[in-house]
């Protein structure tokens, strides 16, 4: 699970472990939010009306959802039953309220890592030059950076993403590690492993 400020970089470094590793999933969320950029609705996220959202709460399709600058947000529980049951490594881009609410419904299998900027400064400059927000969009997502990296101390991990390689290969360096926990190794220890 990645989570940071907006801007932090977790859309870069999620494309960039799902290139060096095509096997894992990304946990495709829904949103009230418009598209963006070359966003495409069901890759980046499934894009839904106000009306389409409420329905799907009432009708209990969300593992999680939140109010995330000013939109909803949420997980499906569909996308994620289907990873549990093939066995997949599924890759999330959450805030902090949805990384919270995973890690207290799946403590076994959740891993929260943080995605910190360098600085203030840099996060700015970064949104900026994103291009695909109106300056007061972005500081809105400046001021509620504040609070989001206040709950960082919660997560089991924090990488700082100064340099984007050494960022790729902390974050892609913690999923290995976390594969070979004996929790998530169960089946082989049976020793039936071929
Ligand atoms: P998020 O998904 O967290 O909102 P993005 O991945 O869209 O953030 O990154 C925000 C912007 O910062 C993008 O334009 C991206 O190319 C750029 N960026 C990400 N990481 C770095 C880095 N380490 N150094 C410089 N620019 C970066
Ligand atoms: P963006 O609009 O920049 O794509 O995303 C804004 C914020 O919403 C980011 O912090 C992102 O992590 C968060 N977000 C995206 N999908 C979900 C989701 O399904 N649930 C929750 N709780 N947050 C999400």
């Amino acid at each position: 699970m990645l989570s940071s400020p907006s801007g932090g970089g977790k859309t870069t470094i999620y494309r960039a472990i799902l290139e060096r590793h095509p096997e894992y999933k990304y946990s495709v969320s829904a949103t009230t939010r418009p598209r963006r950029g070359e966003e495409q609705n069901g890759i980046d996220y499934f894009f839904l009306s106000d009306e389409e959202f409420l329905e799907k709460i009432d009708s209990g399709e969300f593992v999680e959802w939140a109010f995330v600058h000013g939109y909803r947000y949420g997980t499906l529980k569909s996308t994620v039953k289907k990873a549990l049951s093939e066995g997949d490594v599924l890759l999330f881009d959450l805030d902090v309220q949805g990384a919270d609410a995973m890690k207290k419904t799946f403590p076994d299998e959740v891993v929260n890592i943080f995605i910190l900027p360098p600085s203030r400064e840099e996060l700015r400059k970064r949104l900026t030059a994103r291009k695909t927000d109106q300056p007061d969009v972005i500081n809105l997502r400046l001021r509620n950076a504040e609070g989001e990296v206040k709950k960082a101390i919660n997560y089991d991990y924090i990488v700082i993403n100064d340099d984007l390689n050494t960022a790729i290969n902390q974050v892609d360096s913690i999923v290995t590690a976390e594969l070979c926990r004996p929790q998530m190794q169960l089946p082989i220890l049976g020793w039936g492993l071929k």
